[in-house]
């Protein structure tokens, strides 16, 4: 069975676009086969996978509305089962162009459902924002990460994250979970980072995961290699982070 897992929170730099490169790498790596989906604009996975944006042929932006099969935008990338769905600045005129379409919030939906099955994980990464391209990726996944930052402010806007779940729950996609909480770029040496993470902990219980992903420089610097931290450092904290996540990922299903 497939699952079909968005990472979104609507702040930008908390940590969705990494945690899809190396959780996706990782799984890849343990035998799953993997696709990761490009939603956001700036295209951080599509780089970040090593695939240069100018080059890419049929992105994203063709599949939702340009009526090219989803299967066409597929590209191989340096780890052995894990494919990409590529991201291009075309997407960023997108929100305008969706919210003149009909059925504008099922549209990635339609074409997942048609290749799913074809693999064990699919990951969406979201734009930071709460608009219609991070509704399509609620509608069309089975469950939600949300990243988490272990900083002041952290918290700030979770609640009309949590009010946009509950609406697609209700309006779009009944079987919309949230898979799980993750903290990110957690400082060990501050109190504040651990203050942040009991707060988050008092929230949300058991569903934040018990692995915690470092502030770590080496996982900052893969992504200039467009290489996931499993090849660049495989034995630094934030590599051992995200394996540690990767398990606990595969335990849940
Ligand atoms: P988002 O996709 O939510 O905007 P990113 O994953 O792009 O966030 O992360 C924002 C920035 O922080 C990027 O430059 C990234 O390389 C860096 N970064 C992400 N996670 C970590 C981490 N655990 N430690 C250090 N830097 C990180
Ligand atoms: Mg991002």
């Amino acid at each position: 069975m497939s699952r079909v897992i968005a990472v979104a929170n609507q702040k930008g730099g908390v940590g969705k676009t990494t945690t899809v490169i190396n959780l996706a790498a990782y799984l890849a790596d343990s035998g799953k086969r993997v696709l990761a989906i490009d939603v956001d604009p700036q295209g951080n996975t599509t780089t970040g996978l090593g695939i240069e944006k100018s080059l890419v042929d049929v992105s994203i932006y063709d599949v939702l509305l340009g009526g090219e099969p989803l299967m066409e935008a597929l590209i191989p990338t340096e780890v052995v089962g894990l494919h990409l769905l590529p991201a291009t600045l075309d997407l960023a005129g997108a929100e305008v162009e969706l919210s003149q379409q009909e059925g504008r919030e099922l549209l990635l939906e339609k074409e997942v459902r048609l290749i799913r099955d074809r693999y064990d994980y699919v990951f969406i990464d979201c734009p930071p924002s709460l608009g219609l391209l991070t509704i399509n990726a609620l509608t069309a996944a089975d469950s939600v990460i949300i990243p988490m930052q272990c900083e002041f402010f952290a918290l700030e806007g979770l609640s009309q994250l949590l009010s946009t779940i509950e609406l697609v729950q209700k309006r779009l996609n009944p079987r919309l979970k949230l898979e799980g909480v993750l903290l990110t770029m957690y400082d060990a040496r501050t109190n504040l980072a651990q203050q942040v993470a009991d707060e988050v902990r008092k929230h949300f219980h058991q569903q934040v995961y018990q692995s915690v992903i470092p502030r770590a420089v080496r996982l900052s610097e893969a992504p200039s290699h467009g290489l996931p931290i499993l090849r660049y450092d495989p034995k630094s904290r934030g590599a051992e982070g995200y394996q540690k996540l990767a398990k606990e990922v595969m335990q849940h299903g």
